[in-house]
């Protein structure tokens, strides 16, 4: 049995004995949970890392996601996307919304901007595109058409940590933008996210919704849930965050090298770097063209299984194929090209460059 296995991914971990002198301070104040002070600190340093004006820590992503569509007070129907994680889709819908899908550009993978004016009715209340893979949207041309039909635009930045436009933060464009610092994602709070926005009156709303409605005075204003970082999930962020420029430089080097050795070949696409912007390496996809590659992606996908590499089908099926949201992706047609031939390949930050050689020399075999 070969003993090698490679996951797509591996979450990345501080030196243990740099987790227990962080995680010690919490003995001695014994301060666990509820806007404690490795909280508070972790979110100050976020806010800079990340170039972001306001910035509220949630226990995860996805409560993040549904707590910011709740304090933009969206109404009616959301224009999203379908190539994305289910989370986004679920956020819109638990919020008693509507999403709508928009398909997506064949080069990004990201919205369609010249598809959204069709899908506008008087319900629509917001835009909710996604930062898929790292990739940045067309944020100017989305906010063009937010302003023109007054509209308000929430990103998923869940996979854009530390990604910028011109020096601009990610997370500095819409109304809002979420993040994920789940342990798969380039920045792990071991579960954790945030919302970030430049509207500081969001700031207290968005407390109360993560802090069961709970503000500065005893009364209760709003009903909110929980979803509070606790203290535990601050240090594993002060850790990693301490360590996140090598992390991502790993990971440059190892998406470099895929870069290097699948370049030019016949019916593979690669990942393109977009101008302009500071790129963060989350993710090293493959869309595999059968008909000039002369296998498809499953058969791919198989063949590096059998050799213990484990890859994944981001994003596939669609969250508009499945059950809860109606099984019909006839909307979105590119979308559906681009879920079926679309392999996301092992990429973390100690990824050894001989094992990116033996990934691609697996996947060219026969090539
Ligand atoms: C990971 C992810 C989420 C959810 O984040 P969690 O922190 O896991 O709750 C939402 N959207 C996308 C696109 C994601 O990849």
């Amino acid at each position: 049995m070969e003993t090698n296995v490679i996951k797509v991914t591996k979450p990345s971990l501080p030196k243990f004995e740099e987790f227990v002198s962080e995680i010690s301070k919490i003995w001695e104040n014994h301060w666990l949970t509820n806007f404690g002070p490795r909280h508070i600190e972790l979110r100050e340093k976020l806010k800079d890392t990340l170039g972001v004006e306001g910035l509220t820590l949630f226990t995860n992503g996805h409560l993040a996601l549904e707590a910011a569509i709740e304090a933009l007070g969206l109404t009616g129907e959301v224009i999203t996307t379908p190539f994305t994680f289910v989370s986004t889709t679920h956020a819109i819908a638990r919020n008693g919304l509507t999403p709508v899908f928009c398909d997506i550009d064949k080069e990004t993978y990201c919205m369609d901007v010249t598809k959204i004016e069709e899908l506008i009715t008087e319900k629509t209340s917001a835009i909710l595109p996604v930062h898929v893979y790292g990739t940045m949207c067309d944020v100017n041309a989305i906010e063009k058409i937010a302003k023109q039909y007054n509209l308000k635009v929430i990103y998923d930045a869940a996979h854009a940590f530390g990604v910028e436009l011109d020096g601009v933060g990610v997370g500095a464009f819409g109304d809002a933008a979420m993040y994920s610092f789940h342990a798969t994602k380039v920045f792990n709070t071991i579960e954790g996210g945030a919302v970030a926005y430049s509207d500081p009156k969001l700031e207290k709303t968005l407390i109360q919704l993560q802090n069961f409605g709970f503000g500065d005075t005893d009364d209760v204003e709003l009903i909110g849930a929980n979803a509070k970082m606790n203290e535990f999930q601050a240090a594993m962020g002060l850790c990693n965050l301490k360590n996140i420029h090598q992390s991502m430089s790993g990971r440059k080097s190892a998406f470099e090298q895929y870069l290097n050795r699948l370049n030019g070949v016949q019916g593979l696409i690669l990942p393109r770097l977009q101008e302009n912007v500071k790129a963060n390496y989350s993710y090293f996809h493959v869309q595999v063209e059968e008909s000039q590659f002369g296998e498809n992606r499953e058969s791919l996908l198989y063949r590096l299984a059998q050799k213990n590499i484990y890859t994944r089908k981001y994003f596939s099926p669609l969250t508009n194929s499945f059950r809860c949201y109606g099984q019909n992706t006839s909307t979105t047609p590119i979308a559906q090209f681009i879920s079926e031939s679309i392999l996301v390949l092992p990429l973390y930050e100690d990824l050894q460059l001989s094992d990116v050689d033996r990934i691609c020399d697996i996947i060219l075999e026969g090539h």
